[in-house]
């Protein structure tokens, strides 16, 4: 696996270059993606009125969003109540410290995640294993890329990259013995190793799909029981959630219910749905004897007051990507970021920055399939527009900005653009084959190298129309 699956930041064009010639992924891509769209149609087909139900959770995120203080405080209060412990974390390095000091205090040394893109955001795993703490993702798909030391290259299917026989070959290093690449007994082989990671396990880490701030339950959805074994195996458990994941009410909770789980993969409901109210009280079996909520700002509270809030409703389905054009082709690990696809596109510039993912709002045709998959309709074309806007003030490129003055000012004079059409045809016939050009010069190579380029048509549109 080349390096652009472990590295962000890394040559946008060069990883999509690296994706696009890897058969593989090429055909790991088509399989998934197209059953989880056909599973999102599906899902959505299934409901009474899917584009009200929609339509009622966009109204809910916006309303938590818009009165997001009061009902952080509120979850808060409620968490406080149940007698778990709530911590506020600026950024990532804030959460991080918060968690190291945690483990630190509580005495804890074998820890195991259950999957959280949060916790990815924050880069939570190097910083726990550099403290000297054992670090196990339980997540079957995570744990694999925890040990080829990749990242994840989809919001529900982290490692699609991966077939069978290379998931054989990871595992088979990492235990000092052959494995045979038959999925049965990969998975039995992964469950081992696992119940002994949960059997050791003092503390457990997860993340939060929703918390309600009326109650104080924190909501994990997962499809494999790891969740439930990693929150209540471990006496300490800490659940890292983005602050946008509160929601007001239980009673609002299965809208989203509905609707996650049929926009991710079709399914009416997710394998297990676990909602945790506090730690083990007296008289319980299960669960944790410390329960800790960590509130994750880092840049949210900014995008709040931007013209990008919109892109806090994501509730991670992953659908965008499935629909997307451009992720269908390159995958997770060519955007960079630890979130990819249209959605990716967005949260990566403006939670680490756009100076530095300057390709990442022009990776989308702009097709509006990632918003007519999206359980909460969010706009996503619209703000990559935005970003891209946003760009442009900040990063303006000379050389472009002439151009589209050149392009403007031809626009504003038709007989200058009929005389560029004409110039543009007599220079670029002669290279034409069979109506398309296979080469041009220039930044237009940039296209030409990939794909043809239509030669211009002999008669313009202009003369066909004044002859009619
Ligand atoms: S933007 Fe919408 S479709 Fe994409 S992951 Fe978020 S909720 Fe799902």
């Amino acid at each position: 696996m080349s390096d652009y699956a472990r590295h962000e930041h890394h040559d946008f064009t060069g990883g999509t270059a690296a994706a696009l010639r890897d058969d593989g992924l090429q055909a790991a891509l088509v399989r998934l993606t197209s059953t989880l769209m056909a599973g999102n149609r599906r899902g959505y087909a299934a409901l009474a009125d899917s584009n009200a139900l929609r339509d009622h959770a966009k109204r809910i995120k916006e309303h938590a969003l818009a009165h997001l203080d009061r009902y952080l405080e509120q979850l808060e209060a409620s968490v406080l109540r149940l007698g778990g412990k709530v911590h506020w974390a600026e950024d990532a390095a804030d959460a991080r410290s918060i968690i190291l000091d945690i483990a630190r205090h509580s005495g804890c040394k074998n820890i195991v995640k259950s999957k959280s893109m949060t916790s990815e955001e924050v880069h939570l795993n190097p910083a726990l294993e550099a403290a000297g703490l054992d670090v196990a993702e339980t997540d079957f798909g995570e744990f694999i890329i925890q040990l080829a030391g990749e990242r994840p290259s989809h919001l529900v299917a982290p490692a699609v990259h991966h077939t069978r026989e290379s998931v054989a070959r990871v595992l088979s290093e990492h235990l000092g013995e052959r494995l045979a690449d038959d999925p049965r007994s990969l998975a039995l082989t992964g469950r081992r190793v696992l119940r002994e990671k949960f059997r050791r396990a003092d503390m457990g880490i997860t993340g939060a799909n929703f918390a309600v701030a009326e109650t104080g339950t924190i909501v994990l959805i997962t499809n494999e029981g790891n969740g439930r074994l990693t929150t209540t195996c471990p006496r300490v458990h800490v659940a890292l959630m983005g602050i946008e994941k509160v929601i007001p009410r239980l009673q609002d909770l299965p809208v989203f219910l509905k609707l996650l789980a049929r926009a991710a993969t079709g399914q009416t409901l997710s394998v297990y749905t676990t909602m945790i109210t506090g730690p083990r009280r007296l008289g319980e079996l299960d669960g944790p004897d410390e329960f800790h909520l960590v509130l994750l700002d880092n840049g949210r509270s900014r995008i709040l007051s931007s013209g990008f809030r919109e892109s806090l409703q994501c509730i991670r389905c992953g659908a965008c990507l499935n629909a997307c054009p451009v992720y269908r082709r390159i995958g997770g690990h060519a955007y960079g970021g630890v979130y990819s696809g249209p959605i990716g596109s967005i949260l990566t510039p403006l939670y680490d920055s756009v100076e530095q993912n300057p390709h990442l709002p022009h990776a989308s045709s702009l097709c509006g399939a990632c918003q007519a998959a999206c359980p909460v309709k969010i706009n996503i074309p619209q703000m990559l527009i935005g970003l891209r806007e946003l760009q442009h003030q900040r990063q303006a490129n000379r050389l472009e900005g002439l151009a589209y003055k050149m392009w403007s000012a031809m626009l504003r004079r038709p007989w200058l653009y009929r005389l560029a059409l004409r110039l543009a045809g007599v220079f670029l016939w002669p290279l034409a084959k069979n109506g398309w050009l296979q080469r041009l010069p220039g930044p237009g190579e940039g296209w030409t190298s990939v794909r043809d380029f239509p030669a211009p048509a002999r008669r313009s549109f202009r003369d066909r129309w004044r002859d009619l």
